[in-house]
């Protein structure tokens, strides 16, 4: 078999490797967008460095878009194969490749009108959120730790890496000159504990690892303390300051995260009273998908559910859809906290909020997630004071904090240890991805220390025989 890095070589977005076996099959893992470079991003994710209509399948480790964001455009282009995935990150994708179709359109859109005054052609969405609905015919959700048979000498087997709900590692086993050869795709791992759902599984020794390496040089702070520290953001924010706390955030996962602990301090009597108010379309619709994904829970959740079912929704909490109710909370007085999305408040409803509450002293931004380095989340954490919002200036006035420790990525020391399950010895190469060179290179050196050899950190478009 031959693998060929395709994206998310020495870089974290666009996740895509082909895998070719000896009798031909073409399997591509993962089919992920392109995010946050700008111009350069269009150009990277329409031009493929392969046919689509010659793919057999995808399998998918998760329905993050720069993991799963281009099956909508593969599939225009010809792509009829199957796209193998877990139950819930079918149901995920269902919603958020939907969505992004109609970012795309919307872009599209504004974007074309500019070309319009500049008298040039305009373009075509890369695909529509129709495109996105139609590729759905293709998702094969399988549950975790059930053989896929793919064909006769090929078959999948997912396990969970506790990263979002239904991430997993696929473990693939491919029979090729009389015997098994095991290559396993971590996609995303999570951190140790989630919230919500279940903790890593270890997955049966492989001969060949794909690896991903997003934090391969940090350390994070305890996770737990970070829900205590939320809870005295809204406390000084609402009742001290009694102004309004806006939290950019990002409506798959985090999201959830969020509601969860609020619902848990709710319950325990300790939320302040204020309304607290969701909104975000796609966190209401991926919100769903979990409520329908309690076998991905852990224990603690499943606990709490004994005596409140509904771990994501609590009297203060309100979920908005319309943007009419959305434009309705520019005139909400009270304090109040918001969460919308975007998560770097790049894009989204969040930028109304921010452009309607950023200038008053009495408001929190509390930033939750990664921001890339030219976002406006990023700008307001290296603590800009005057900004522009949809073209306007603002000045910045509220206070800007930050909780790094809703992170969904493990860092070295929790990869290397995802990782210790491994038969070291069985192992004979491991390939680092989705990561920038400077972590790759730091995890490498790092995981040596803990006994693993032949790590490679392949280049855009290089390839291995195995
Ligand atoms: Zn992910």
């Amino acid at each position: 078999m031959k693998i060929q890095f395709l994206g998310a070589a020495r870089e974290v977005t666009g996740s895509k490797h082909l895998l070719t076996t000896d009798n031909g099959r073409r399997i591509l893992l993962d089919c992920g967008i392109y995010q946050g470079k700008g111009m350069d991003t269009e150009e990277l994710n329409r031009k493929l460095n392969f046919d689509p209509k010659e793919i057999d399948n995808i399998i998918l480790t998760h329905a993050h878009i720069d993991h799963s964001g281009l099956i909508p455009y593969i599939y225009k282009l010809g792509f009829r194969g199957s796209v193998v995935c877990t139950s819930a990150t079918r149901d995920l994708c269902a919603y958020m490749l939907a969505d992004a179709g109609h970012i795309h359109e919307q872009d599209t859109r504004t974007y074309n009108k500019k070309m319009q005054r500049l008298g040039k052609k305009p373009v075509e969405p890369i695909y529509t959120k129709q495109d996105a609905i139609d590729c759905m015919e293709l998702f094969i959700g399988v549950p975790y730790d059930r053989k896929f048979y793919i064909d006769d000498k090929t078959r999948v087997r997912f396990t969970n890496t506790g990263h979002l709900l239904g991430s997993a590692v696929a473990n693939i086993e491919i029979l090729e000159a009389g015997h098994t050869k095991r290559l396993a795709y971590t996609g995303d791992i999570g951190r140790p504990e989630n919230r919500i759902i279940k903790s890593p599984s270890p997955f049966i020794s492989a001969d060949y690892i794909i690896c991903e390496s997003t934090y391969g040089n940090r350390r994070h702070d305890n996770s737990l303390k970070a829900d205590e520290d939320l809870l005295s953001i809204v406390h000084d924010t609402c009742i001290i300051k009694g102004g309004k706390l806006i939290i950019p955030s990002f409506s798959v996962g985090r999201t959830q995260e969020i509601v969860y602990s609020l619902n848990n301090f709710y319950n325990e009597k300790k939320l302040p009273k204020v309304d607290i108010f969701v909104d975000s379309p796609l966190a209401m619709n991926v919100t769903n998908v979990f409520r329908l994904h309690a076998d991905c829970f852990n224990k603690k959740i499943l606990h709490i559910m004994e005596n409140d079912p509904d771990p994501f929704g609590f009297n203060s909490l309100h979920y908005v859809k319309s943007v009419e109710e959305s434009k309705q909370l520019n005139d909400y007085s009270k304090p109040c906290v918001i969460i919308s999305a975007s998560g770097m408040a790049e894009a989204g409803r969040v930028k109304h909020h921010l452009a309607n509450n950023i200038s008053n002293p009495k408001n929190t931004v509390l930033m939750v997630g990664y921001c890339a380095p030219s976002t406006l989340g990023a700008r307001l954490l290296r603590g800009e004071k005057n900004i522009s919002i949809h073209g306007y200036p603002y000045e910045v006035k509220a206070q800007i904090c930050r909780l790094e420790s809703y992170s969904g990525h493990a860092d070295y020391v929790e990869i290397a240890s995802f990782l210790s399950c491994q038969d070291k010895k069985r192992l004979q190469k491991m390939f680092l991805v989705h990561g920038d060179y400077e972590a790759q290179t730091e995890l490498k050196t790092y995981l040596e220390s803990k006994g693993f050899a032949n790590i490679i950190i392949p280049e855009k478009g290089s390839s291995y025989n195995m």
